[in-house]
């Protein structure tokens, strides 16, 4: 299969023929990969459950790995969810449309192919006027799950997914880098309280003060044998070197880095430190990404897959990063790092 890579720019009349051609694709069963304000998407028709299937084996994701379904209208919510409860629309109107998903339980027109085989179904309304436009032009229900190849970092140009999807989906729509970086913050719905089962933009304290009684899932990021969130046991976001967090004082953390990549250098491996801005001149002998400043948290968010692919392509064997616990993103952005370094953390102690 041919991957066309077109550019959209987010106005209906200047994206008219892309947007005919990809509702084209998509009304036939086909797949395209889309930009968000989150990560890219790969998508498909959320309806159709072969559409669905096609989207699991170009991604190479686990058939019990729940899709989300985008809409570009609030009212289509009752067309593919039931019992939605109040809650969901005072969450609607402050966060929709925008970088948060809501599970709730789905109607039948919705085929278990799409949801991992789960009476659920998890939701997004995305704020992205390319995305909208593909949306509505296709139907109105696409499932997009993120647009990397499955356990690869998410994708937030359309270059990135190139380098995943290329020979797998039949068009690449190109608007340009995404906005957020990291993928959607996820609640369901169907508890009560409803519940955090994924960390993202829209963080705990943003909801809160929609919902105050809203809860986080008990050690969402490490549940590997009964996850709320289907998709949690699986790896993550991973680059191909292993990557190890450092956490502590600033100055532990930097003597600690180099020890570990003077020993690896010795070994003859390739090594890399990830390090906020302020720091990246504490490091030597590897390679240095500085990821953004600590007092710019939503660069750090927008750069750190884009970072995770750089040092694949640069062949980094050993990734050495610093902890980023900023006071917004922070969650959101360690769930991310944590994950992609399967839970590797080491905790430099302070000395007394
Ligand atoms: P991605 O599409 O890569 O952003 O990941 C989608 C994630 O959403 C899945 O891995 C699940 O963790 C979560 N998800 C989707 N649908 C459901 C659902 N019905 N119930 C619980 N979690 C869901
Ligand atoms: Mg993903």
């Amino acid at each position: 299969m041919i991957t066309r890579v077109v550019k959209a720019v987010g106005d209906p009349v200047a994206d008219r023929k892309v947007m005919e051609e990809a509702a084209g694709i998509i009304k036939a069963g086909g797949l395209v990969a889309i930009p968000t304000e989150t990560v890219y998407g790969l998508a498909g028709n959320a309806l159709d459950p072969a559409s669905a299937k096609r989207i699991y084996a170009a991604k190479g994701r686990p058939s019990d790995n729940p899709l989300i379904v985008h809409i570009a209208r609030l009212e289509d919510i009752d067309t593919i969810a039931g019992d939605i409860p109040e809650e969901a629309y005072k969450l609607a109107e402050r966060f929709w449309p925008g970088p948060l998903t809501m599970i709730f339980h789905k109607k039948d027109i919705v085929p278990r192919e799409t949801t991992g085989g789960l009476e659920t179904v998890a939701v997004r309304f995305p704020v992205n006027k390319i995305a909208q436009e593909f949306i509505l032009a296709s139907g109105g229900f696409i499932a997009a799950p993120s647009a990397n190849v499955s356990g690869r970092p998410s994708c937030t140009t359309a270059a990135h997914c190139m380098e995943d999807l290329d020979g797998r989906v039949e068009m690449i729509i190109d608007g340009g880098e995404v906005g957020i970086g990291l993928e959607s913050t996820i609640v369901d719905m169907t508890v009560k309280p409803p519940c955090i089962l994924r960390q993202g933009y829209i963080n705990t304290q943003m909801l809160k003060e929609v919902l105050d009684g809203i809860d986080r899932a008990e050690g969402e990021a490490t549940a590997k044998e009964h996850p709320k969130a289907p998709g949690m046991k699986y790896r993550h976001y991973a680059p191909k070197g292993r990557l190890t967090i450092v956490r502590g004082n600033t100055e532990g953390v930097a003597n600690e880095i180099n020890r570990l990549v003077r020993e690896r250098e010795r070994d003859g491996y390739i090594t890399a430190v990830i390090a906020a801005h302020e720091n990246k001149d504490r490091y030597e002998g590897a390679i240095v990404k500085d990821i953004g400043s600590l007092r710019d948290e939503d660069m750090i968010a927008h750069r750190l897959f884009a970072v995770l692919r750089e040092l694949d392509d640069a062949g980094v064997e050993y990734i050495y990063s610093e902890s980023f616990d900023t006071p917004r993103l922070g969650e959101a952005i360690m769930d991310r790092l944590l994950r992609a370094s399967g839970n590797s953390i080491h905790e430099i102690k302070e000395e007394c």
